[in-house]
């Protein structure tokens, strides 16, 4: 059912994959194909008291709403933003006494702007939100307990005048919730900090090279209005241009896996089967478990192989326990087995170069971490889309492990690849590719100033080094 209007992209049968979106006339890269402000978001609880529930930054100072202490807000204008979505909720906290947990605060907010909005939030929105796909059916045991639960604990917490609802139907909203729910992260893009159900998006099939990437933009902070202020939306860019015509994708997982985890991934938490050309031809899978070039023997190799399966677990568990030291250990070592015996492109050689560049870098050993980061992103430009969004944060982060390295070359020169990727994937005006566009600006001075005087520069970054790090909000 069309329910509304879109200028670039439109409704359309995609057979097997059920509704799609195509584009209706030619994209091109960067483009925004549409941008959609939440129907429903929440803070995940765990970051209830640090991330602002109008407009998902994380604050270091937030204030707390008076009435049910529990929503955090930047300020007034944030809080003011928000009061629409808030304002049932606000009481329904205060009956009860606590907030319920995320799904519950959730699916109560879904529902009560369908009572206010019935589903359809504005002219462009294409379905409305209870007709979206909910697969309880295909629930295993474990997950339909906790969906029992949480409709119970929706019962005693949800009020609208006197309307109820059957358990099906909130049971139906709790699935929609769960297949659709889009993660929201905060402005730095570091840290999942809520879910929101944006219909639109949802419409948009998976692909694992897509041509469309999904951004969340966290609004206009310094802007006037308050409106504009907290205008959080999910922005649909395309990553390459797009002929009138062609449906629209997203990727709903991480490309860097071989194409049967992918599938195994999309089929426990979206419920489908994944024919996309690179899963059924298993397109880039050699390249990520390839050997070295050396050809060492295949016994070799498995050995190498199952050493860094192992090794890895280990590695994650040193990492969650916090002890530095012995992640950095593990590292050097399964790097150093690995060498001559695995590929460059090998899906267990960058999760370690990963974790060893990050853990080395957080340890301010930036010229050791810049060495694993330049391995690393040289193996992930052989694997992603040059337009995929997780290569351009990867970029980002190993030009500043190695500008704090003092390698201001490489460090501005990668810093540059980043910038080009983000100004598609995220735009000019988010948060990170404007950080981006300042580290640019900033290293291209320093390189001049390194270019006419290398001890000078030198002297310059030590001194930079050893004031403790800022970070504009
Ligand atoms: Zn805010
Ligand atoms: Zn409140
Ligand atoms: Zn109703
Ligand atoms: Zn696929």
């Amino acid at each position: 059912m069309t329910v509304g209007n879109m200028e670039t992209a439109a409704l359309f049968d995609a057979g097997k994959k059920g509704r799609g979106l195509r584009a209706s006339r030619e994209l091109r890269a960067g483009e925004v194909v549409f941008a959609e402000p939440s129907f429903s978001a929440v803070v995940f609880d765990s970051f209830a008291t640090q991330v602002c529930h109008s407009c998902f930054r994380h604050q270091a100072k937030l204030h707390r709403c008076a009435q049910c202490k529990f929503a955090h807000y930047c300020d007034r204008t944030c809080q003011t933003a928000c009061w629409d979505e808030h304002k049932k909720e606000c009481g329904a906290i205060k009956k009860i006494g606590k907030a319920p947990n995320e799904h519950v605060r959730l699916a109560a907010r879904v529902l009560w702007r369908i009572h206010k909005d019935t589903g359809i939030a504005s002219d462009s929105q294409l379905i409305s939100v209870d007709q979206l796909e909910d697969h309880v059916a295909d629930l295993p045991e474990g997950d339909l307990k906790k969906l029992q639960t949480d409709v119970h604990n929706f019962q005693q917490y949800w009020s609208h005048g006197r309307k109820q609802h059957s358990a099906d139907y909130i049971s139906h909203i709790f699935g929609i919730i769960k297949c659709n729910g889009f993660t929201l992260s905060d402005q730095r893009g570091l840290q999942a900090v809520g879910v929101g159900l944006f219909p639109n998006l949802c419409l948009v099939n998976h692909d694992c090279w897509p041509n469309c990437t999904v951004v969340l933009n966290h609004g206009n902070q310094s802007a006037l209005s308050s409106a504009l202020h907290s205008q959080r939306r999910i922005e649909v860019r395309a990553l390459e241009k797009i002929p009138e015509g062609e449906e629209l994708t997203v990727s709903y997982v991480d490309f860097l896996d071989l194409s049967a985890d992918r599938q195994k991934k999309l089929k426990e938490h979206f419920h489908f089967d994944c024919t996309c050309s690179h899963c059924s031809q298993h397109i880039k899978d050699d390249l990520m478990m390839a050997a070295a070039e050396s050809k060492p023997s295949a016994d070799k190799v498995k050995e190498v192989t199952d050493f860094s399966k192992e090794c890895l677990e280990k590695i994650d568990k040193s990492r969650i326990q916090g002890d530095f030291h012995e992640v950095v250990k593990l590292c050097h070592e399964c790097l150093g087995k690995q060498e001559n015996v695995l590929a460059d492109t090998h899906l267990y050689r960058l999760r370690v170069l990963s974790v060893a560049s990050e853990v080395l870098s957080y340890m301010r050993s930036f010229s050791e971490a810049a060495g694993y980061a330049r391995k690393m992103v040289e193996g992930y430009t052989k694997l992603y889309h040059p337009n995929n969004a997780q290569l351009g944060m990867a970029i980002m982060r190993a030009g500043v492990t190695h500008w704090h390295a003092g390698q201001i070359e490489a460090g501005h020169s990668l810093i540059c690849k980043a910038y080009a990727i983000l100004m598609v994937t995220h735009g000019p005006n988010h948060a990170m590719t404007r950080d981006l566009e300042s580290m640019r600006t900033q290293t291209e001075v320093e390189l001049k100033m390194f270019k006419q005087n290398e001890q000078e520069y030198h002297t310059m970054r030590d001194a930079a080094l050893k004031k403790p790090v800022t970070s504009s909000s």
